[in-house]
């Protein structure tokens, strides 16, 4: 008997089995400004992204997070993390894309928004598994640093083949690096680092030391080596450790996997605690110079927080467009609802804002040796990691709230985009060491607040707002720097408005920049909420056709 109480309708599905990078005009206008050799490819790596089959193994591999399997069936310890198949498939994915080590390896002008683009693109699909992608990346300045290591690993640090297996470097065809700095009594202040390396023999750079201590934090434990910060006692100074998972006589390490923490998000990736029970070690560069290994490790991570928290936000975005324009409510589409129109729009500007300054600060990674590029890489890098992945965390929550109950259910994407978004707030410099450390870089690198401030009004130039609020922020600049700690944040989040205000002016629509800069910078009423803005002369259309084509 065919018996039933309702008709199911007006339920929208997942947006899926669409084109990343070709629905997006904001990210292909950007690419061919910069890297136009890479689109052919990255068109075709946003049409894998965006299957539904993608989606599902995402989906997968957030739902059956990895497990740790400390000892074996003897009793013996293996340490070892066991992901499921979807985990491999998508962090394959990244690697055989090429994305690893793409702007280290790679010549061609425009190798780091051809990275962005790319990185952006899967961080859309699945976060977790650019953890390890991530690290393993920014390891790598370092490591060329370093002869001997450089030598024997950059073959496998930029080979393009995935290989999981948990056997020494030497057999394996690739490689994932990690890092571990943060222990339970600090993260932040890493000087208080309770971690010891002894030297095994005379010490020094490229010498062997064993590592004792334990680290809080220590993601994707299962990577081939970790860049460790340790206190080398023959010195008493801080200083940055090459930690291989194997020894060199090919028995494992002396890293012992505590557990794997459990996460609000990040689900896929595994997050352990380890202890190092003298474990070997090799020291990297000067004795005392490893805080800065690390900040300069950290600068690179921390664009990939930008451009994960903007990707993040960006498929966010994309669900709730798909939705409103199918679902309907009180007699039509919610896309054609004046008030879901403002929220619609206040999303696409954030969204379309916080591309420009990613690709902004990739292109300023690629050009580090000009003091203008120097400026945006040194002071808008800790700016923007503060103010979009903490705009991420507001707007997810925004996003999910547009699909109505249906956001809400954890099944499907929008509700890990909300869950994932702030973690990047948090690692790799949470909100407030973003802050101080914009204060840091205005108040000790006067050379690049000029290039900076000269970049700045060259590009606002022809509107007003931004050249009135950037003469105000000027002046708060050239406060005594010892005021600035506590408006730090006050002053973060203007230079990254006004930065994005000028990014939008120069390469944007006028459709897009001009309501971006009169919400964020002129219309006092506007904003403490999502879609607090005043949308009766905005193309609404136009923005939103923009924000993605189906
Ligand atoms: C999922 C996940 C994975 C991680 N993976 C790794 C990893 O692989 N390797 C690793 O080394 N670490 C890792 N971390 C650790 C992460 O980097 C730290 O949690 C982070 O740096 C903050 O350190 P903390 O937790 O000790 O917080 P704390 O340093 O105690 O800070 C707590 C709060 O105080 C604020 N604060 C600190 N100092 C000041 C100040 N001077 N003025 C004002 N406010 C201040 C901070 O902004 C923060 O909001 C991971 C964290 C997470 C959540």
């Amino acid at each position: 008997m065919d018996w039933r109480t309702h008709v199911i309708s007006n339920q929208i599905p997942e947006h899926s089995n669409y084109n990343l990078l070709a629905s997006d005009a904001a990210l292909t206008e950007a690419l061919e400004r910069t890297a136009a050799w890479s689109s052919e490819q990255l068109t075709a790596f946003g049409g894998r992204l965006g299957r539904e089959e993608t989606f599902a193994l995402a989906d997968a591999a957030n739902r059956n997070p990895p497990k740790l399997n400390a000892f074996d069936a003897r009793g013996h310890r293996i340490d070892s993390v066991e992901f499921h198949p979807a985990w491999h498939a998508v962090l394959g994915m990244y690697r055989e894309e090429g994305l690893v080590s793409l702007p280290f390896r790679e010549q061609r002008p425009g190798r780091w928004p051809a990275w962005a683009a790319g990185f952006y693109m899967h961080a859309q699909i699945e976060y977790g598994t650019l953890c390890p992608a991530t690290m393993t990346q920014a390891s790598i300045p370092l490591l060329q640093k370093e002869p001997m290591l450089w030598e024997a690993l950059r073959e496998k640090l930029f080979s393009d083949r995935y290989d999981p297996s948990d056997v020494p470097i030497a057999k394996k065809g690739s490689i994932w690096l990690g890092m571990g700095i943060t222990e339970k009594q600090g993260g932040s202040d890493v000087r208080a680092n309770t971690t010891v390396a002894v030297p095994v023999g005379k010490g020094g750079r490229g010498g062997e030391y064993k590592l004792r201590g334990h680290k809080w934090f220590f993601s994707a434990p299962m990577c081939d080596a970790h860049l460790v910060v340790a206190r080398a006692v023959d010195t008493d100074s801080y200083a940055c450790f090459y930690v291989p998972r194997f020894r060199p006589d090919g028995s494992k390490n002396a890293v012992l996997v505590q557990r794997l923490k459990d996460k609000v998000g990040n689900r896929s990736n595994s997050s352990g605690e380890v202890e190092f029970q003298d474990a070997y070690g090799l020291l990297m560069g000067e004795e005392g110079r490893g805080i800065p290994a690390i900040i300069e490790m950290a600068t690179y991570t921390r664009l990939n927080c930008v451009l994960g928290s903007a990707a993040l936000l960006r498929q966010a975005l994309v669900q709730a467009l798909s939705y409103t324009r199918q679902r309907r409510a009180f007699g039509k589409k919610l896309i054609e609802h004046g008030l879901m129109r403002a929220v619609l729009v206040d999303l696409a500007l954030e969204s379309e804002a916080a591309l420009a300054l990613g690709m902004r600060l990739a292109e300023a990674f690629e050009h580090d040796a000009d003091d203008r590029h120097l400026a945006w890489k040194r002071i808008m890098t800790p700016a923007a990691k503060f103010w979009v992945c903490k705009r991420s965390v507001e707007l997810t929550g925004e996003a999910m709230e547009v699909l109505g109950g249906n956001g809400y259910v954890d099944q499907g994407i929008v509700a890990r985009l909300f869950k994932e978004a702030p973690v990047n707030s948090i690692w790799e410099g949470s909100g407030n060491v973003m802050c101080l450390d914009v204060v840091r870089a205005l108040s000790r690198e006067a050379h690049l607040v000029e290039a900076l401030i000269s970049d700045l009004t060259e590009m606002s130039d022809g509107c007003s707002i931004l050249t009135e609020e950037l003469s105000h922020l000027v002046k708060l600049i050239r406060l005594n720097p010892e005021m600035l700690e506590p408006s730090a944040r006050i002053l973060s989040q203007q230079l990254v408005l006004i930065a994005q205000g000028c990014l939008l002016h120069r390469y944007s629509t006028p459709k897009i920049s001009e309501v971006f800069i009169r919400t964020r910078l002129d219309d006092r009423r506007s904003g403490r909420v999502a879609g607090a803005i005043d949308v009766t002369d905005v193309d609404v259309d136009a923005v939103l056709s923009r924000a993605l084509a189906m």
